[in-house]
């Protein structure tokens, strides 16, 4: 079976979900670049909780967890089944990195406000994996390392969150939606060190200085990128089908790790 990508969607505002733009178009042509997959397994920025767990069920729900939005981004649904056995997989890979039981999630709107462009027909079963937020990133960035050889058997590992995300210098609004400096210098540093596979300032983003403060204010949307990270190989090559920074301060950078 060929080698899957690993993919890091950058999700931004849930509204894309209904959208048919840039980004939207671009993520569904990552998922026509590759073979289809067998099975999804998403890390969500949005699934952030003490533990680390799998959604083990066979038909995880569409989980609307936000508010303010229009009543047609609830009606959204992603009848995309679950994959159970794949999920037991994962625990067994992560060992003790990983709590056994049922979780009590679906899929999040960091999961299919990206699955829905990427594969319209939910045609391919999702398991999602929290992330763990008594943990370090370099705890994150290791786990994708043991998730890397689901690659080799049909499973799409990706992650949804932004490299740069900071809502509160987000332009809601009409304020004037200028990319700010240090979001651009962030979201291009980021790119140049993925590019050039030097990982271990990313790993370590919180000593990167000012840029990474603001563009990183809190954890929960870059630490997917770790897993992705993780997941790469040495010999894979990167693509950015998508980037440029929505609102000032989130970064929609799409990253594509191809064998
Ligand atoms: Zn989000």
């Amino acid at each position: 079976m060929q080698r899957l990508p690993v993919v890091f969607f950058g999700h931004g505002n849930p509204m894309n979900a209904l959208a048919d733009n840039a980004y939207t178009r671009a993520w569904r042509g990552i998922a026509q670049s590759m073979p289809k997959p067998r099975a999804i397994l998403m890390v969500s920025a949005h699934w952030y909780i003490p533990g680390t767990f799998t959604t083990l069920v066979d038909r995880p729900k569409t989980i609307h967890d936000f508010g303010g939005f229009p009543k047609e981004l609830f009606d959204v649904e992603y009848p995309a089944k679950g994959d159970p056995a794949l999920a037991r997989v994962v625990t067994e890979l992560l060992g003790n990195s990983a709590s056994h039981g049922v979780a009590p999630w679906g899929l999040d709107h960091g999961t299919w406000s990206v699955l829905i462009h990427a594969y319209p027909d939910a045609d391919v079963p999702v398991v999602q994996l929290s992330i763990d937020e008594t943990k370090t990133a370099s705890h994150h960035y290791a786990i994708g390392r043991r998730l890397r050889e689901l690659r080799d058997d049909g499973v799409l590992v990706a992650a949804s969150g932004n490299v740069v995300h900071n809502l509160e210098a987000f332009a809601w609004g009409r304020r004037v939606q200028t990319p700010h400096d240090w979001a651009l210098r962030f979201e291009s540093e980021a790119r140049d060190l993925m590019a050039a596979r030097d990982f271990e300032p990313l790993i370590g983003y919180e000593s990167m200085g000012e840029d990474a403060l603001r563009a990183v204010p809190t954890p929960d949307h870059f630490l997917p990128l770790l897993y992705v990270l993780g997941a790469s190989d040495n010999d894979d090559t990167v693509t950015f089908p998508v980037d440029g920074i929505e609102g000032g301060s989130i970064s929609m950078l799409s990253a594509v790790f191809t064998c």
